[in-house]
């Protein structure tokens, strides 16, 4: 099943090669702590549009694309909304860091033939610029697109595995929100919580992951961590 990390570890899958194995991320609150980020950008749209809601309710709903938050919150005028919300985010995005080892992890992934891709529902604009930051070779970005439909729908998850040629059984998803565990489970993926994100898995209860760091004890054996011995 496993492929030793010293071969070619960036070469891209073989056509019907079963062996590739993918490491599927959520962004906020998994890779980066955006939170402040979030914080203000809310702020800035109470301010705006006089929305009386705390960020408590906004980030009770983190996970779900925009949209979708301002339609279970009650706000209307949600294109002006999101204007607003969108500009302060990359105003403020110098605010967003990286969670400490994640980079580290993510590239012992890599050398152990794991294909890195990034589920999230934030909009590519936001998105992009604090993924390019990690400097890690993610082979798929998927982000809302038209109107297709987000999480907690299976359909970003399986998206990215089409990209990715790996099955949803050889695929793992890290979030920190329940409907990221219910994607998961819709889309016949193992799920692992993040430990160090914003939310609390739901039952049944998942594997989780207490630090990044961990993820490497839980999903590689330890034989690829030494020197990627063939398996
Ligand atoms: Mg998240």
């Amino acid at each position: 099943m496993t492929v030793p990390a010293h071969e070619s570890p960036s070469a891209p899958a073989a056509p019907n090669d079963h062996r590739s194995r993918a490491l599927l991320l959520d962004l906020d609150g998994v890779l980066l702590d955006t939170r402040p980020v979030m914080r203000k950008a809310w702020q800035r749209v109470q301010e705006a549009h006089g929305v009386a809601l705390p960020f408590r309710d906004y980030e009770r709903h983190l996970g779900r694309e925009f949209g979708d938050i301002m339609q279970r919150l009650g706000v209307t005028d949600t294109e002006a909304v999101r204007r607003t919300y969108e500009a302060e985010s990359v105003a403020t995005a110098h605010l967003a860091q990286e969670f400490a080892g994640i980079v580290e992890t993510l590239h012992a992934f890599v050398a152990a033939d794991w294909r890195l891709g990034v589920v999230t529902s934030k909009h590519v604009d936001r998105a992009a610029p604090l993924l390019a930051r990690l400097g890690c070779p993610f082979a798929t970005i998927r982000t809302p697109a038209g109107a297709g439909r987000t999480k907690p729908a299976p359909d970003p998850l399986l998206l990215a595995l089409v990209d990715l040629e790996v099955d949803p059984a050889a695929a793992v998803y890290v979030g920190d929100m329940a409907v990221d565990q219910e994607s998961a489970a819709r889309a016949g993926v193992a799920y692992v919580h993040a430990g160090w994100g914003y939310g609390q898995p739901t039952a049944p209860a998942p594997e989780t992951a207490a630090s990044p760091k961990e993820l490497l004890s839980l999903l590689l054996p330890a034989r690829q961590l030494v020197e990627g011995s063939t398996g």
